[in-house]
């Protein structure tokens, strides 16, 4: 099936996936927590995979069938979008749609002037980034043997200051591989050059490749969201949940809900949702206690976020 959805995401709304990439996954990495499984097809060489007509002609049929048009035709597949040698060209014929275009990509291709000169046309680009360090980056994402982390870099930051369109970068943590405080400093100082309009901290939802692949605990979420807002990064946190950060609503657990599944939220930021909605102040302690949300302490401050391990098993879209 090429396209499948629409899923709904919290980055892209109702997003409709493409799987541009058939059969078991094909990808230039074999990351340790690859929700997808082992890579069996493990390649740097962008092939033909579906024709650009028929991925249209998928998307077509599956737009027909829905009552309302998706907020995105979002490139998302079991592998990496950018080794369909036809990308541009789909994407340039999808664009007759008029629906905006998003593509999540490893970001591994991305010194390939014809990989950038393709996601130049999508509207909307995530591009991984979980480690600012070449043996973590070999820990982590296991790249294809050919690939060299100064040539990831350099194509990453060579996009990254030529792409017109609205970039994200993705950094999905891993307990203790890539969760430690100087790693995600790294990590923040290339985002911050890189200068998306979203970094997001993600972690595994549903069976990684390697059993060993743990999720790192709240606080070291906590800690990198820290670091990363430190370093003036926009950022935003994936753990399962589709939180909105929509401010005050008058239902004080759904604020409280809604806003720890994006960021943690500050001790003043908690004490302003229970004032504003009229709320009692046991509120927090009695979500705790539910085990909703979980209490962390970070440089002497309290914050509550997200107890994610209520998220097993939900997808990020
Ligand atoms: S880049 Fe994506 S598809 Fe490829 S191995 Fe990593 S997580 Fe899996």
């Amino acid at each position: 099936m090429i396209t499948f959805g629409p899923v709904p995401s919290r980055r892209l709304g109702q997003s409709l996936g493409i799987n541009n990439i058939p059969g078991d996954k094909i990808c230039t990495y074999a990351c340790i927590y690859c929700q997808v499984g082992a890579t069996r097809h493990y390649t740097l060489e962008r092939a033909s995979y579906y024709s650009p007509e028929q991925i249209l002609a998928a998307v077509e049929e599956h737009l027909s069938k829905l009552q309302a048009v998706p907020d995105y035709l979002t490139f998302v597949p079991n592998g990496e979008p950018t080794l369909d040698i036809h990308l541009k060209e789909s994407i340039r014929l999808l664009m007759q749609s008029g629906i905006p275009i998003a593509v999540i990509t490893n970001a591994s291709l991305l010194g390939d002037a014809a990989v950038r000169d393709a996601l130049s046309l999508a509207d909307w680009v995530s591009v991984k980034v979980d480690a600012n360090d070449e043996t973590v980056w070999k820990k982590i994402n296991r790249p294809h043997p050919k690939l060299t982390f100064e040539g990831y870099k350099e194509g990453l930051l060579t996009f990254a200051s030529s792409y017109k369109g609205i970039l994200a970068t993705e950094t999905l943590m891993v307990d203790g591989v890539n969760d430690g405080a100087e790693l995600l400093q790294h990590n923040a100082s290339l985002i911050a050059t890189i200068n998306p309009s979203r970094a997001y901290l993600s972690i595994p939802t549903r069976p990684p490749a390697m059993r060993s692949v743990k999720k790192p605990d709240e606080e070291a979420i906590n800690r990198a969201y820290q670091i990363y807002t430190d370093a003036g990064l926009h950022c935003e946190m994936l753990l399962g949940f589709e939180g909105s950060d929509t401010g005050f609503t008058g239902d004080a657990r759904e604020d409280i809900l809604n806003m720890s599944a994006v960021h943690p939220i500050r001790e003043e930021t908690m004490g302003e949702i229970l004032r504003k909605n009229r709320a009692d102040s046991s509120l927090p302690d009695q979500l705790v206690r539910e085990k909703e949300i979980r209490e962390v302490i970070y440089q002497d401050k309290k914050f509550w976020i997200r107890n994610f391990t209520r998220a097993e098993g939900i997808g990020l879209a």
